[in-house]
């Protein structure tokens, strides 16, 4: 199957999802997950209109742009060290991974030298695995409150990155607590965070993720194909 069948088939697929539960589709957006695959595969999936990527390491990224001889969205996804934000600034409409205060004040410090606001989600690592990244039920509302002072970022939403599990029906509870949370920090009122995205499921299990109310679905080797 070429990249081009692959975003057919994904995005008949995102649409059917929508169907089954009366979700407006263009509420959810496909994020093309990029990461180890090269520039010219990217130029295929912009050729045949998918406009929105995403990548996992920063410098791979940085060096990734540079290379592009189109134009496309970027979001960044993955894990992020704090000496690694500057290769973001500017170049990204969205930050999905940030889980932790110091995280964000970077983030904040370098989108303040380029005078402008970045986008983003705050990670939560729901099955509290403790080797992923993401911060912990209990500690959100805190960390929502102290991210929301910062004046060079803008809180969208939240994201987590369950455990892979075989079934994705198995996977179902945790999107289901992921927007049962937005729901609940929604009513807080917090001042300057707004959560109306839910970034969640990917290549086995965006479907299901979609039923829980997806917003963003990271999609990545149903797309490309398999990574080494
Ligand atoms: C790699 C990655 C994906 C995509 O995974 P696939 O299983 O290839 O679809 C999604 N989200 C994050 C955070 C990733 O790092």
């Amino acid at each position: 199957m070429s990249i081009q069948d692959n975003l057919a088939a994904i995005n008949g697929r995102i649409l059917q999802a929508c169907q089954r539960v009366d979700r407006d589709p263009t509420e959810v957006r496909l994020v093309a997950v990029s990461k180890t695959k090269p520039a010219t595969m990217i130029e295929e999936a912009a050729a045949v209109g998918q406009q929105l990527f995403g990548e996992s390491y920063a410098q791979e990224f940085s060096a990734k742009v540079d290379q592009l001889g189109t134009s496309v969205d970027w979001h960044f996804i993955g894990g992020l060290q704090t000496n690694k934000v500057k290769y973001l600034r500017g170049k990204v409409n969205l930050i999905h991974s940030v889980d932790r205060l110091s995280l964000a004040q970077e983030i904040n410090r370098q989108w303040a030298k380029i005078d402008q606001v970045a986008n983003i989600l705050i990670q939560l690592n729901l099955g509290a695995e403790s080797t992923k990244s993401g911060a912990g039920e209990a500690e959100l509302e805190q960390l929502l409150r102290q991210v929301a002072e910062l004046p060079n970022l803008h809180i969208r939403g939240l994201m987590a990155l369950p455990p892979y599990l075989d079934d994705p029906e198995e996977v179902r509870p945790y999107f289901r607590r992921l927007r049962q949370l937005a729901e609940i920090m929604k009513s807080r009122q917090i001042p300057g965070v707004e959560l109306q995205e839910l970034s969640m499921g990917m290549s086995h299990d965006f479907e299901v993720a979609i039923e829980e109310g997806a917003t963003l679905v990271r999609v990545g080797s149903a797309i490309f194909g398999t990574r080494i």
